[in-house]
Order: C-alpha cells, then structure tokens, then sequence
C-alpha cells in the first residue's frame, strides 16, 4: 500500500529492470506499492529480482502485443487492485540527420516508445476503470517540449507521449483516472554516455564538450538523477497529486532549448 492508502496496490513499471524504470520501481516499493516490473533483458530482470525480493519481475516487451497481454495477466495473478501503470519503456532511436535514417531504424523507435505505450495503457484502462481509479505516468523527455535537431524519431515519439497524455487524461479522468507526462533531461547513467558518444561523433566533437553542452542547456546548469524522477513518480502516484492530471512535468533544472552549439565554439 502506498503511504495514504489502506489496500495494497499493484503498479507496472514497463523497463523497470534497469535504468530510470529500476529507480521509480525500487521508490515505488518503498513507498508501499505492489510492484511489477516488466523488461526484455533477461539477465536485469534476475538482477532487480535478487535486489528487491519484494518486487515482482517479469519478462515482456511492450511493443510485442502478445507480450503485454502476458505481463498483465501474469500481474493479475497477484492479489489487491492494480492502480497504477508507469509506461517508462523507450529506447533512444538513430541519431542523425533526417536524411540519413533509415525507415526501419524511424519505426523500431515509434513501435517501442509510442506502440509500447499504447498497448500498455490499453491493457491498464480497464483494469483500472474496474479498480475505481488510478493513475497513469508516461515518462516522456524534455525532447517532448523542443525540436532536437539529429534525434528525429524520438522527438517525435516523445511529443506524441504528451499528446497521449492529455488525450488520455480527458477520456479517463471523468472515471477518476490520472494521466501525466514526465519529462525528464539528460538523466546521468551509460544511456546518456552513449548518446553522447554518437552526439559527438556525429558532429566531430568530442564527448567532453557535448556533455558540457548538455549541461549548458539548463538554468541549473545539470544532468538530472534517476532519483529525481522517481520522487516525481512517487509524488504524482500517491493522494498528494490527487488534482494533477493532464500535465507534462519537466524534471531539466529547466531547460531553455535543447539547442546544439556548432564545432567551432568549442574550438
Ligand atoms: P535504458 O536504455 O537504460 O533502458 C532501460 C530498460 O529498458 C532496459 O532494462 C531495457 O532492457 C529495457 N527495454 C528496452 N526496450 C524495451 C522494450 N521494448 N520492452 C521492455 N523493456 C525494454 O533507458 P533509461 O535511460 O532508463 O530511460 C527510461 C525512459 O526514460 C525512456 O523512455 C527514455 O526515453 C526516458 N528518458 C531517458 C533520459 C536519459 O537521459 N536516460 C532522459 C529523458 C527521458
């Protein structure tokens, strides 16, 4: 149960066996919740099971229709009401110039970070429709509120995440169902260091100077932490954000554009 709840509630943490969807799974369990976590790495799933024995880890990929149908009976094998879903699963996608990617490289992004998050919510609504309520966390990015130039397919991805978002929050919310975005910057952990490695090589730069460029992007001048977007997750699934729905939450140390210098500045 979570810290103002008297039942026990089941949340899904899609690609919870590591990276953010690990950290908001391990919050989650702290505070209270029955959690599941589904994930395609076998070897993360043993991993996060050992960790948190509590916790329940199960194989599945959410752009696999048959997949998600599986992860969700296998949770309603458990007891208590399933209340929330985090749809956390999306992968990076190519990073290159809109000429240079390759149609299947632009899908495989869509199927997993938009396909995903669809067939997800699909299957929650009416578990949590019968429930009486709950909530729905997409994380998103803060390349859902500006253009990224050479990250196409997952900006892309990422606005259709808020536009799911606020459509959803309006369908469910009359039935008592909450529906937010998160967006997260550049969260430090070896995802963003290969996004940086391919950012640099791109655009003839070395990494230093486009972590530092990275870092520029915000009035905090900062990467954020998994944690700090696991206490966002914790906060909006619990009474607190009773009457927050619909929004798309930055967690950037407030981003002004994810603008990119050119080579020369750094020279
Ligand atoms: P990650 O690359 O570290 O991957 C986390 C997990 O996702 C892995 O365990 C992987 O096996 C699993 N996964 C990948 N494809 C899957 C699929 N189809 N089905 C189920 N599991 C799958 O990711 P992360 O950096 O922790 O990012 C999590 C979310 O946060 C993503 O949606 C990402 O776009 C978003 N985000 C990340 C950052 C960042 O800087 N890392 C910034 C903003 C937003």
């Amino acid at each position: 149960m979570n810290d103002l709840q008297a039942t026990p509630q089941k949340a899904l943490v899609t690609a919870g066996a590591s990276g953010i969807g690990r950290v908001i799974a391990l919050a989650l369990s702290d505070a209270g919740f029955e959690v599941h976590v589904c994930d395609v790495d076998p070897g993360a799933l043993d991993r996060i099971g050992s960790e948190a024995p509590g916790l329940h880890a199960h194989p599945g990929d959410v752009s696999d229709a048959n997949d998600v149908e599986r992860v969700f009976a296998a949770v309603d094998a458990y007891p208590g009401a399933f209340y929330l879903l985090v749809n956390n699963a999306g992968v990076a996608g190519p990073t290159a110039p809109v000429q240079d990617i390759e149609p299947d490289d632009w899908r495989a992004t869509l199927r997993v970070n938009l396909d995903g998050a669809f067939l997800c919510a699909r299957a929650a609504a009416p578990r949590l429709l019968e429930g009486g309520g709950g909530v729905i966390l997409n994380i998103a990015s803060n390349a859902a509120l500006f253009g990224f130039p050479n990250r196409l397919p997952y900006t892309v991805s990422k606005w259709g995440l808020i536009g799911f978002t606020k459509t959803l929050a309006m369908e469910l919310g009359p039935r008592g169902i909450r529906v937010n975005a998160l967006c997260p910057g550049s969260v430090s952990g070896p995802r963003i260091d290969g996004v940086i490695e391919r950012d640099a090589a791109e655009r003839g730069l070395s990494p230093d100077a486009v972590r530092r460029e990275y870092a520029r992007q915000s009035s905090l001048r900062c990467f954020v932490d998994a944690e700090d977007v696991a206490s966002m997750a914790v906060f909006l699934a619990s009474p607190a954000g009773a009457r927050i729905s619909g929004q798309a939450i930055a967690i950037d140390g407030h981003t002004e554009g994810l603008f990119q210098f050119d080579k020369e500045d750094f020279s």
